[in-house]
């Protein structure tokens, strides 16, 4: 490993230690279902198994697919004839904007939500859940990443960027760190925040069928897919079939994708989750 993957790996642990503290510190949501300790522990778990399925899929691909790109000048972009540097900016502004585009599909093509649901099956929501990615996501991820850098025509530069950005991005989003609500409000305007994603991981479906940013949250806006209307304190996070904490454990949710699905939106002894109360309020970030 080089110098600059270290410094990026360590500024990575770095962000996470420095949000777990905050969320010690300074909790948005109250906890629910199981301790923090012991959810951390499975979700770096289940990062750690996740990041070896990068490492023998993505990697080998996707920068040598770039370097390609970028000797044979395919793709959308090498078309305009643009300054480097705007290229770049471009490049990095549809990575995002085409990552919304498959966390969408992750949640309505059914072969990806059987995997993508091991993400939004934790109990609570906090930095440790964005390294909560089932291995088998992350692995069917990479088709479609090879595809946003043939036709973007991404270079490894800005590959390089985009990974830099969005990496303490996923981390900021799913933490419960309490934010003063006007500074989230602000900020919201631009990136995706931990209230807007808290709203999310809702175990109502049409909250999680919202919000589906993962870096500037104007994609949201320009769908028609923004929801900020929900307080964090009428939030239930995860998904109706999975409520019972025994039953998401490491091994459960490695296994999830492969067993026979229940319908997500309904509770296993039936009825759905409801609520109301979203209804009237103009649509920004509450409490
Ligand atoms: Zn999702």
């Amino acid at each position: 490993m080089n110098v600059k993957k270290w410094l990026g790996a360590g500024f990575l642990v770095g962000s996470f230690c420095a949000l777990a503290w905050l969320e010690r510190r300074r909790p948005l949501r109250h906890r629910v279902a199981e301790s923090k300790f012991r959810r951390e522990i499975r979700n770096l778990s289940v990062g750690a198994v996740g990041a070896g399925a990068l490492m023998l899929v993505e990697r080998p691909i996707i920068l040598p697919l770039s370097q390609f790109v970028e000797v044979h000048n395919w793709g959308l972009l090498k078309q305009l004839r643009l300054p480097r540097w705007l290229e770049l900016a471009v490049a990095v502004i549809l990575l995002d904007y085409t990552l919304y585009i498959w966390h969408y599909l992750t949640h309505r093509v059914p072969l990806l939500w059987r995997f993508h649901v091991a993400h939004h099956v934790d109990l609570d929501l906090d930095t440790s859940t964005a390294l909560r990615f089932h291995f088998g996501e992350l692995a069917l991820s990479v088709p479609w990443r090879a595809a946003q850098v043939i036709v973007i025509g991404v270079l490894p530069l800005a590959y390089l960027i985009w990974q830099t950005l969005v990496f303490p991005s996923i981390l900021f989003h799913h933490s419960n760190v309490e934010l003063p609500i006007n500074a989230e409000r602000w900020l919201n305007r631009l990136i995706v925040t931990p209230r807007m994603h808290g709203i999310h991981h809702s175990m109502i479906e049409e909250e999680t069928n919202s919000n589906w940013s993962s870096g500037l949250s104007v994609w949201d806006w320009l769908h028609g897919t923004l929801k900020l209307n929900v307080p964090q304190d009428q939030i239930t996070i995860g998904v109706p079939a999975y409520r019972d904490p025994k039953e998401v454990r490491f091994t459960d949710v490695l296994a999830l994708p492969f067993r026979r699905q229940r319908p997500s939106w309904t509770f296993p002894d039936d009825g759905k989750p409801m609520r109301d109360i979203s209804r009237g309020l103009e649509n920004r970030l509450l409490p």
